[in-house]
């Protein structure tokens, strides 16, 4: 007899449970400041990765609501088939300029921008080479793609050589986050980008967390470490994080472009972006390359994170970006700390597998422009008293608290990742 589907899911479902895996949807039903309303409750919101404070911008807000006036909701079509504004060719130019490659080319969001690219490039035969903590979107796409897949050890150059040498001459492509989405470290870009250039393979980073919040303009982890196109020909970044709208771009060189534009699955066969969320866009990026003070608060803030969990004897990972995660380990540990910090008024999600790997779970606390260091203070004391403190006699792991860059940090793996 044949497996009931649904009766499968069903049964997948309540293992979960049992292993306090189960995710579950809440409805926001308001969002003030950096205040959510969620099922009732009042919560300062330390989730969202709107992380400049522009997805309640007024300006973007008055753009959007002017450009609909003018375009109307949606686009109508796909980019090929009339759905194409000037809004888009105009976003797309802005985009181009900010991360200072040749061209940028507009997708619906960021998952489809990976499965798009990565599946343009490659095929049987090929060779894609990940970080083993890259994004979800990025491993769907290496298999969506068919070439052989490898991954190497979190950050660890060595071992991205080593899979790349697996295969010799195969056409490869090397991906990796600026920014880890689930971590908040930063990908050794530079010595990435000279292992593919002496391997003769492609260097791709997905800078979804890296844009607008890293390098002296905002335009991420790439520009921040001096990566000019040529030594990373493949960059994706999202709009729907500190840019606060919704979507995604690939930027490169214009036969890349002109490529995906023939090629890339996931922008010839989809509806193209709202226009009136490219122009509300190009407004975030103007304020992001220009309101430098919003990255110097975010800087603030890190810093006063990681100090006050330091005093504090709360154990985070290694990272300088708004991305600051609390070590648990136990899923069902972290799902407690999460439901304690709720009721003492903080929305901090609790991370699990498989978003991270086994008995590595966390609270992943996201900091924002719209936070004020009170704010962050009140976050820890909350924490503390939730019992995220480490016990006396058991060492915190060194939390550096001058977020400044870590050069050569990353080669030193041993950050307790398993504890
Ligand atoms: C969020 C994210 C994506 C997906 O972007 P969406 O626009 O939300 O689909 C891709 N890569 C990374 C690293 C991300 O964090």
């Amino acid at each position: 007899m044949r497996p009931d589907l649904l009766a499968r899911l069903a049964d997948a479902q309540a293992e979960r449970a049992r292993a306090s895996l189960l995710r579950r949807l809440r409805t926001v039903d308001a969002v003030e400041g950096a205040t959510i309303v969620v099922e009732g409750r009042r919560l300062l919101d330390f989730a969202s990765n709107d992380y400049l404070g522009l997805a309640q911008h007024p300006a973007l807000r008055e753009t959007l609501a002017r450009a609909a006036a003018r375009w109307g909701v949606g686009a109508g079509a796909a980019h090929l088939l009339g759905g194409h504004r000037d809004e888009h060719a105009e976003l797309e130019a802005a985009l181009a300029r900010w991360t200072g490659r040749e061209r940028a080319l507009l997708f619906s969001t960021g998952y489809m921008a990976n499965l798009g690219v990565v599946a343009a490039l490659l095929g049987a035969g090929d060779l894609c080479v990940q970080d083993k903590l890259d994004h979800a979107s990025l491993i769907d796409a290496a298999r969506l793609a068919g070439c052989t897949f490898k991954r190497y050890v979190h950050g660890d150059v060595a071992s991205a050589a080593r899979q790349l040498d697996t295969e010799p001459d195969a056409a490869a492509l090397l991906a990796t986050d600026g920014v880890f989405s689930m971590d908040g470290d930063i990908a050794p870009l530079r010595e990435l980008a000279r292992l593919a250039r002496e391997r003769q393979a492609t260097l791709m980073v997905d800078d979804a967390h890296g844009l607008g919040v890293l390098g002296a303009d905002g335009a991420g982890s790439v520009a921040e470490a001096g990566l000019s196109q040529d030594d990373v020909p493949v960059l994706m970044g999202t709009l729907g994080k500190a840019l606060g709208v919704a979507g995604a771009f690939v930027a490169g060189s214009a036969a890349l472009v002109d490529g995906l534009v023939q090629s890339a699955r996931t922008f010839v066969y989809t509806t193209a972006l709202p226009p009136a969320l490219a122009a509300a866009t190009r407004v975030a990026i103007d304020i992001a390359r220009h309101e430098g003070w919003r990255r110097d608060h975010l800087r603030r803030l890190v810093t006063h994170f990681r100090t006050g969990a330091h005093a504090r004897r709360i154990a985070l990972l290694e990272s300088r970006t708004p991305i600051q995660p609390v070590r648990v380990g136990d899923s069902a540990a972290a799902l407690a700390l999460s439901r304690q910090l709720a009721e003492a008024g903080f929305f901090v999600p609790a991370i699990r597998p498989p978003t991270v790997p086994k008995g590595e779970a966390r609270l992943r606390v996201a900091l924002s422009v719209r936070h004020a260091e009170g704010d962050v203070e009140r976050l820890l004391d909350a924490l503390a008293s939730a019992g995220a403190s480490l016990p006396a006699d058991t060492a915190v792991p060194e939390t550096p608290s001058t977020p400044a860059p870590l050069p050569r940090a990353r080669a030193r793996r041993g950050r307790g990742r398993k504890a």
